[in-house]
């Protein structure tokens, strides 16, 4: 592909995106929440948008599918970041990482005595970092979705999630006990697009760059 192709989620990612591409003059034609289309072209005939999931948005850029994604940190954590030049930090989809338990557990006491916790999470290689600094066993159970159940169906002791609000771990019955990081969402870039197509590429990651402040 001649042009520039972006790797883009649906959803907040879609959203918060909008007024970054708008800055770099690229308005897509319509909505992936409408359209249903995973190709989505653009006002300009050299730039289109690619639906992915937001987990898959480091791939396609890793291997060049598409030139430019937006992925969140935690995304690019668990990808670990092969192939990918990150030059900015968007500040968009904020939100953290952190460690939730059941109203009713003492987390800091199990931890105390050493005990071996069972930890659900999408965020496996983070979540064992994190456990292996501070000296914590754990037995990690890896899932893909609806953490808050974990707990509370009996599968774990803790889960480690994203939380922006709190109210889902609230809902729940669930208690932030520990943040691990705070998460945005940055730009990434294939590393041989950019040496090929660095004139089309650099006036876009600078708009980027300087929208996001
Ligand atoms: P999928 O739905 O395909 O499993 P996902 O749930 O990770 O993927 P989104 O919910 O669209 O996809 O989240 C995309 C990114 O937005 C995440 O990778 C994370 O960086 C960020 N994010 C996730 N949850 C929140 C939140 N509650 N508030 C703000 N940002 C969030
Ligand atoms: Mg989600």
């Amino acid at each position: 592909m001649n042009g520039i192709t972006i790797a883009l989620s649906k959803g907040r990612i879609f959203e918060e995106t909008l007024p970054l591409l708008a800055a770099a003059g690229i308005v897509p034609a319509e909505s992936p929440e409408s359209s249903r289309k995973l190709i989505i072209g653009t006002n300009r005939d050299d730039v289109r948008v690619v639906i992915v999931r937001a987990s898959d948005v480091p791939t396609y850029v890793q291997y060049g599918a598409a030139d430019l994604g937006i992925a969140g940190k935690d995304v690019l954590l668990e990808h670990g970041g092969a192939g990918l030049y990150q030059p900015v930090d968007l500040n968009i989809a904020k939100c953290r990482m952190c460690v939730a338990v059941p109203a009713g557990f003492d987390y800091a006491a199990a931890v105390r005595r050493g005990a071996r916790l069972r930890v659900a999470t999408k965020y496996v290689q983070t979540a064992r970092e994190h456990f292996a600094a501070k000296g914590v066993h754990v037995d990690l159970i890896k899932l893909y979705g609806s953490m808050e159940l974990a707990p509370l169906a009996g599968l774990a002791d803790a889960i480690v999630d994203l939380v922006s609000s709190g109210v889902t771990l609230k809902a729940n019955n669930l208690l932030e006990v520990e943040e691990i990081m705070t998460i945005s969402s940055r730009l990434v870039v294939n590393q041989a697009s950019l040496k090929v197509k660095r004139e089309l590429l650099q006036p876009v990651i600078e708009a980027f760059a300087k929208a996001a402040g």
